[in-house]
Formats: structure tokens, sequence, C-alpha cells
């Protein structure tokens, strides 16, 4: 089965983009509340509320092990929770873009050097046949061009086993990606490494870990939401 998605999936996808653009175009439907939109990927009501609600947690700072800083823009409930789910399962180019332009103004206080590249948390190769896309890629993106940054692949992922971390506890989560991602060649630059959610902090862990074996010694962490207490992912 796999050799006819192989060599149709592609194909298939398109197919299905096509209909969905048809049927349900991009745009006209907002991804927040599901009412009519103005031809943007959130309507103006969510765009006030994803600008405004949880502002006062933005840039909230912690640190998933000593010497890695990791900043969250938004807590992981309400519309940015929501956001974080629907480009996860079917995530948009447009929507990542709208999402680091509503909230993404650097403050004051924070400033990343020019040569810093930002990165993603790369997808199993088998869930990016599933899904077509991956969202963390498109989140990077959307924050690298907000942050005027270049945006660059500086980890590959080898064990296309591993699970799903949302569905694991903490050990789970550390047994789960041991090994899993390596360095792309030698890393030279400040490294901002950009994922959508911070749980316990695994996932940012064992991407620094790779990272610094590739040289990096500047890691800086970004994330869209930050669960915090009992927030459920
Ligand atoms: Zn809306």
């Amino acid at each position: 089965m796999s050799w006819i998605y192989e060599k149709w999936g592609d194909l298939l996808k398109a197919a299905g983009a096509f209909l969905r653009d048809t049927v349900y175009p991009e745009g006209a439907v907002c991804t927040g509340c599901g009412k009519i939109s103005d031809g943007r990927p959130l309507c103006p009501d969510c765009r006030k509320q994803l600008a405004e609600d949880g502002a006062s947690f933005a840039w909230s700072f912690t640190e998933p092990e000593p010497g890695l800083p990791a900043y969250s823009l938004r807590p992981h409930e309400g519309l940015s929770r929501t956001l974080v789910l629907k480009l996860k399962h079917q995530g948009e180019a447009c929507l990542a873009k709208e999402m680091a332009e509503t909230v993404l103004p650097l403050p004051a206080w924070l400033s990343f050097s020019p040569e810093t590249v930002v990165t993603w948390v790369p997808m199993p190769k088998a869930r990016l046949r599933v899904r077509g896309i991956d969202h963390g890629r498109l989140l990077a993106e959307a924050v690298a061009k907000q942050l005027s940054l270049p945006c660059r692949q500086l980890l590959n992922r080898t064990n296309d086993r591993s699970r799903a971390q949302a569905a694991l506890d903490r050990a789970g989560r550390e047994q789960n990606l041991a090994g899993v991602f390596t360095p792309v060649g030698r890393i030279r630059v400040p490294v901002l490494l950009v994922d959508d959610v911070l749980t316990t902090g695994t996932t940012a862990r064992r991407c620094a870990e790779a990272l610094r074996k590739g040289g990096a010694k500047d890691i800086t962490v970004l994330t869209f939401t930050r669960a915090v207490g009992t927030n459920r992912i």
C-alpha cells in the first residue's frame, strides 16, 4: 500500500486541497470560532482576542534545564490552545502566519542577534506523510519572518517509531525521544528553536542536546503556548 502512496500521495493531496478550497475556501470561515471571516484565517474578533487575551502572560520565562531559556507567548488555554491544535491537525501556512503576526512584536527587553537561525522540531516522517505538512516548520517560518531572521532545518529525526508525546507521562516522554534528534552538520550560530507548545520541556531538552552535539552554544526556545498547571494538551 505504501508504494501507492509514495507514487500518488502528492496527487491525492493536491486533489484533496482543490476540493477543500472549492467547498471551503481558505479564509471564508474563521479557524478560531467557525464564523464567517473577512478573508483571513482568523476573524477580527478572534484576532483581537488573541492579541489581548493572555498578553500579560506573553514572554513567560522558564528553563527546561539550566542554561536553556524558554519563552512562551500565550498560556495553553482558550483560543490559543484551539489554534495550536488546529495548526497541528490541519496545518495551513496562513494560520501559522496569522498566529505569529498577531502575537509577535518582540518586547523591548528581548532581542536576538541577526545571525540567529530559527529552526523547528522535525516531525516523524510517517506522521508527515499522513498530515502532509509539518506544522512546526510552518510556525518556525512564520516566526522567523516576523523577527526578520533566517529559518533553516538544523535537526534531523532518526527514529520514526517515536510516539506522540502528548499521550505519555514524563518518564515516557524522556524515553520516547532518546537519541531521536541529530544535528544537520556543524552549527556555529545562535539558535532559536520554535515549537507550538511547551509542556514538560522534554522535547526542548532533547533538541537542545542534539543542537549542542552539532556545536551550538547559544540556544533559546520559543513556543506559541505553554501548558501551566493542569492544562490539557
Ligand atoms: Zn473567529
